[in-house]
């Protein structure tokens, strides 16, 4: 086994199209910055999905001991509908359809957003900061772009000049789009509005009479645009130039080609050495849409209250059916896929449980457990592959059901050893909690610990036909009773 320091993290840049080593501009400090909610929704779990994978290298790189600084902003300004510059703001809009005040309904879906988070046991960011409350830092940047001759104001309104910034640099180079291929598949004029060409973006907005989040700038009231934040924040919190930007891959184009752009406009350099994408969640093979109901929200799984699902599943085999797939590949969410996770989810923690109560013996056999550690930071040192990860962990699960069984041996020191490093994968770098299965489960887990206990004390006195109605009775239901040497285990049918 290596020691930490030895470990190489191997990252997929998407800039560079492959995998890269990782290594963070200063020593064993980390700056990631990932594109946060725009608050005027309740959170779908496909932007969970985001979050979770982000949540994942957060955790794994700080278990490897790097000093992380992980920023992850709120949209609460700014971001209009269908990325479009002429466009409603989607929260003025959703304030205006409700009734009440924009920062009501910022409030409202940032609490729905930090609670859902919490239920899924990702960590908070080191800062949370608001585009709202970065007005300043955006108004500088603006000024500084047009002072480098890259941004042009009309009428109260500055944009990005594209093809300015396409002579001197290569706008597309992230998403690989070409600027020509661009403009050739513009339609003349449509929605171009006042901008010299519809490839410019919008850095800030004149507000018109009725638009009601507005700020004083050098350019008359107005507002900022959606792509600017991520740049004044990042840079205020992370520098000109940092470590990891991520974000879903639907922020790829335009957002992300925007902060590039952006970034480079006055600093002359990209603003991150590792561009890293999450994929997206389908529903039934489908994208999950709210117009056309194939759509699902976190709290519609927990509580069973939806019609695409059989029962509820928690928080933590969702999560662990999230985990089930690399971060970038295309997931799909149904009723059939969470079935088989609950049953794995149960499977791996009944394995760790099993650490606790399995007898130790002089010499380990049939498991390598030096090598199986490395195996599991192989896994999550290949741009964070959790499935191999716990692949490898139910290496370990089958092992410490066979010397439950009493067909291999441990010695303490091994268990020991076997106990931290499961500890450590299963709990601090995939984030699964012991306090499964929030009320029902735990309960039922109880109940069938007493069932199994009845069924041993009917066996003790020779009750056989007792003892078997048990077995076969839970086996009807779907649970299946493993007598070990030591102990009695079930498992989900
Ligand atoms: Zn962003």
């Amino acid at each position: 086994m290596k020691s930490i320091a030895e470990q190489h993290i191997q990252i997929y840049n998407s800039l560079s199209g492959t995998k890269e080593e990782f290594i963070p501009l200063h020593d064993n400090m980390v700056g990631m910055y990932v594109c946060g909610p725009t608050v005027y929704n309740n959170v779908h779990l496909g932007n969970c999905r985001t979050f979770i994978s982000f949540d994942i290298i957060f955790r794994y790189l700080k278990h490897m001991g790097y000093k992380v600084r992980y920023v992850r902003n709120i949209t609460d300004a700014g971001h209009l509908e269908n990325g479009s510059d002429e466009r409603e703001d989607r929260i003025a809009k959703k304030a205006r359809i409700e009734e009440i005040e924009p920062m009501e309904v910022v409030q409202k879906y940032t609490v729905d957003f930090h609670k859902t988070l919490s239920k899924f046991n990702t960590l908070p960011p080191s800062i949370e900061p608001t585009a709202t409350g970065h007005i300043v830092e955006q108004i500088e940047l603006v000024k500084q772009i047009l002072d480098a001759g890259f941004a042009y104001e009309i009428d109260g309104s500055v944009y990005f000049d594209v093809l300015k910034f396409n002579q001197s640099s290569t706008y597309g180079k992230l998403s690989g789009r070409k600027l020509e291929d661009m403009i050739h598949n513009t339609r003349e004029t449509s929605g171009q509005g006042e901008k010299r060409n519809p490839q410019d973006f919008a850095l800030w907005k004149k507000a018109e009479a009725e638009h009601i989040m507005r700020w004083a700038s050098p350019w008359g009231d107005g507002f900022p645009g959606w792509h600017l934040e991520c740049t004044a924040m990042s840079t205020k919190y992370l520098g000109k130039q940092f470590d990891i930007h991520g974000g879903g891959v639907d922020l790829k184009f335009p957002h992300h080609e925007c902060e590039i752009a952006q970034g480079e406009a006055i600093n002359n350099c990209s603003p991150a050495n590792y561009w890293v994408h999450a994929n997206m969640l389908t529903l039934n093979g489908k994208k999950m849409a709210k117009s056309t109901g194939n759509n699902i929200l976190p709290d519609e799984i927990f509580s069973g209250e939806n019609e695409i699902m059989e029962r509820p599943f928690s928080p933590n085999v969702t999560r662990f059916f999230m985990l089930q797939a690399h971060y970038r590949s295309v997931l799909d969410f149904s009723n059939d896929a969470m079935l088989a996770s609950e049953k794995g989810f149960s499977r791996l923690m009944q394995g760790v449980s099993l650490l606790n109560s399995i007898d130790t013996a002089k010499k380990t056999t049939g498991f390598n457990l030096s090598e199986w550690r490395q195996k599991c930071y192989n896994a999550m040192n290949d741009d964070f592959n959790t499935p191999v990860l716990i692949a490898k962990l139910f290496d370990a699960v089958k092992f410490v059901q066979n010397v439950n069984d009493g067909r291999e041996s441990i010695t303490k020191e091994d268990l020991n050893k076997l106990q931290v490093t499961l500890h450590n994968f299963v709990y601090d770098v995939l984030g699964l909690t012991k306090k499964e299965e929030q009320g029902v489960n735990l309960y039922l887990e109880d109940a069938l610990n007493l069932l199994i206990e009845l069924r041993n004390e009917a066996r003790k006195c020779k009750d056989f036909a007792t003892s078997d109605k048990i077995r076969d009775e839970l086996s009807k239901a779907g649970i299946i009773l493993q007598d070990g040497q030591q102990e009695t285990t079930f498992t989900l049918k």
